[in-house]
């Protein structure tokens, strides 16, 4: 069966979310470690953790992909965010250890004006300091947009930072369609080729997720607009190609579109029709 699901709000806990993600259609959803401007996480409360893991036991929710604030950056210029970047991903990876072997997903950051390479070194060199032998969560480097400077606007920059990392087996790639489209790879023209291209830079073992979003922009704009699925430049058939390829199709997929709750449950809904 498909699994799909969509990015949730995660202010009321894990059973709570668990439970918004069944009533959408979902069987695997995304959230926020925190809030997404950053600053302390809530405290994680064991007995809910504890409902939660049987709820999605029972509801066959098998995969989480979290995603980390968007103020996480590994790569700034100035070392006083790099740190604060580095102990919010040390934290939510304790965190992410009371739901084992998920997924956490983090956009790699903007180098601002330092320059690619110092951004890709600076990240790898957090991560060796943060990642640890005993975790069991997956953390996923997600393809970018290329947007101002950020890191990862093509495969060959997840590359290099994979390249530098010492626990290999600890990390992955997430992809976003839309911010792939955006940065330039045409899933509508040629989905084989881009993946093709992903195989041969990165590799299709290290791909663990898909961000499933229409673009409100033409291939190769890098202005990472979200768009509901079938309203925008990739189109329905495009994405319905994706859910349906053999290489992708027992991903966890995450709606990340401009939608309320109803407007989720019919995207699932119809993707999981399409996908049959
Ligand atoms: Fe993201
Ligand atoms: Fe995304
Ligand atoms: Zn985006």
């Amino acid at each position: 069966m498909l699994r799909i699901g969509c990015h949730l709000p995660s202010s009321k806990g894990y059973l709570e979310m668990g439970k918004h993600a069944v009533s959408l259609g979902a069987n695997t959803f995304a959230f926020f470690t925190r809030n997404p401007r950053g600053g302390k996480a809530k405290p994680i409360q064991e007995e809910d953790v504890k409902a939660f893991l049987a709820y999605a036991k029972e509801h066959d929710i098998d995969r989480l992909v979290a995603h980390a604030p968007y103020t996480m950056n590994l790569c700034s210029a100035d070392p006083s965010i790099r740190q604060f970047g580095m102990d919010m991903l040390a934290d939510d990876l304790q965190r992410m250890e009371y739901t084992p072997n998920q997924y956490y997903n983090f956009h790699p950051g903007s180098h601002v004006k330092q320059g690619a390479e110092t951004g890709i070194a600076q990240i790898a060199e957090t991560l060796n300091k943060v990642l640890f032998p005993e975790q069991t969560t997956t953390v996923l480097l997600e393809t970018m947009a290329g947007k101002g400077s950020e890191v990862g606007r093509n495969f060959e920059e997840l590359r290099a930072i994979l390249d530098r990392i010492e626990l290999q087996e600890k990390m992955g790639v997430c992809l976003d369609t839309c911010h792939i489209w955006d940065g330039g790879y045409d899933i509508v023209g040629n989905l084989e080729q881009v993946l093709e291209e992903f195989d041969r830079v990165i590799g299709l073992h290290r791909l663990y997720a898909v961000h499933l979003n229409d673009s409100m922009n033409p291939l190769g704009a890098h202005k990472d607009r979200h768009q509901k699925i079938g309203q925008g430049h990739i189109g329905l058939e495009a994405l319905t190609a994706v859910v349906r390829h053999p290489v992708l199709k027992d991903l966890p997929f995450i709606l990340e579109t401009p939608n309320d709750d109803a407007g989720y449950a019919a995207e699932i809904a119809q993707l999981r029709e399409l996908a049959k």
